[in-house]
């Protein structure tokens, strides 16, 4: 199933999208929220999955229960997860990790590939609609950069989940921009400052359950800048895979249903090129999942800090 979030005339509420329609889960299955859906569990996404997919769409569209498909109608599929958006660094396996400690003994570098899973968070006021624009304010940053990434969405809560049993844990995927303003990321010492603006975090533009993205993702990952590649990897390449992370993590956390888990990005991003490259008021930036779908966002210039 691909399941969103749409703007109607009663606000935002659930859809899935079927055949270029987006069905009111509400009218026919009796779920008018992401997060309500996702907490009721694996039994219900089951019969609710049958109920949608039974449905006549020419009949639901003469009683206004289903439309067109509308990009401009979407807001972020997941706008509240119980937690802060759960991120992981350094998650991809980089060209420059290659015979790491050679090149740390030549020319003196220090980035290895992590031992342990990275993590840090977003806030959920970085969250963002999959074609919202994106607001800069330069006087606040000069270096906003682009990290394109795989978002797991927990289903299933727990605690020390057992790593053979974490994907039955999962309720779908999405598309996210870990936006990142480096100047305050190095600035502050610590990362939550520079990766949570707010508007950091498009997300969307669906949630897709994996029925439809059989385990392993192998899936290719790409950020377009201007309509130029800047990004162009695979989800094979993550370090620490998904069964991994949610095995790791719920350790010593108890994941939650709703929690989003952000897996990383591949090589690519802005700063770390040669010379580095930051978004600028006025360029289009689109991330894309195979599988998943295309975030499109415009950066704005926002005045609003002064
Ligand atoms: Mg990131």
């Amino acid at each position: 199933m691909r399941y969103l979030t749409y703007k109607s005339g009663e606000g935002n509420r659930l859809g899935s999208l079927q055949k270029g329609y987006i069905l009111d889960v509400a009218r026919v299955a009796g779920f008018g929220d992401m997060l309500e859906l996702i907490k009721a569990g694996p039994e219900v996404w089951a019969r609710v999955a049958v109920e949608l997919q039974a449905v006549n769409i020419e009949e639901l569209t003469k009683k206004g229960e289903a439309i067109p498909y509308q990009e401009q109608l979407l807001v972020a599929p997941l706008s509240h997860p119980p937690k802060n958006i759960i991120c992981l660094g350094r998650n991809y396996d980089r060209e420059y990790y290659k015979n790491a400690e050679e090149k740390i003994a030549a020319r003196g570098e220090v980035d290895k590939p992590p031992e342990f899973p990275v993590y840090f968070s977003k806030p959920a006021t970085t969250i963002v609609g999959p074609f919202d624009p994106i607001p800069l304010d330069p006087q606040i940053t000069r270096q906003l950069d682009w990290e394109a990434e795989l978002g797991v969405i927990i289903g299933v809560g727990g605690r020390r989940i057992r790593h053979e049993q974490a994907m039955q844990h999962v309720f779908g995927y999405t598309v996210l921009n870990d936006l990142t303003a480096r100047d305050l990321q190095f600035r502050h010492g610590q990362w939550f400052k520079g990766k949570g603006l707010d508007a950091s975090c498009p997300m969307g533009p669906v949630i897709v359950t994996p029925d439809e993205l059989p385990a392993p993702l192998h899936i290719p990952i790409r950020l377009r800048l201007n309509g130029v590649i800047k990004q162009d990897g695979n989800t094979g390449q993550l370090i620490f895979d998904i069964p991994t992370i949610i095995a790791d993590l719920s350790q010593t956390m108890t994941l939650e249903p709703g929690d989003i888990i952000s897996t990383g990005t591949p090589d690519g991003m802005g700063h770390f090129r040669k010379p580095p490259e930051y978004l600028q008021v006025g360029d289009l930036m689109e991330t894309e999942i195979e599988g998943i779908g295309l975030l499109r966002n415009k950066i704005m210039l926002d005045t609003a800090g002064g």
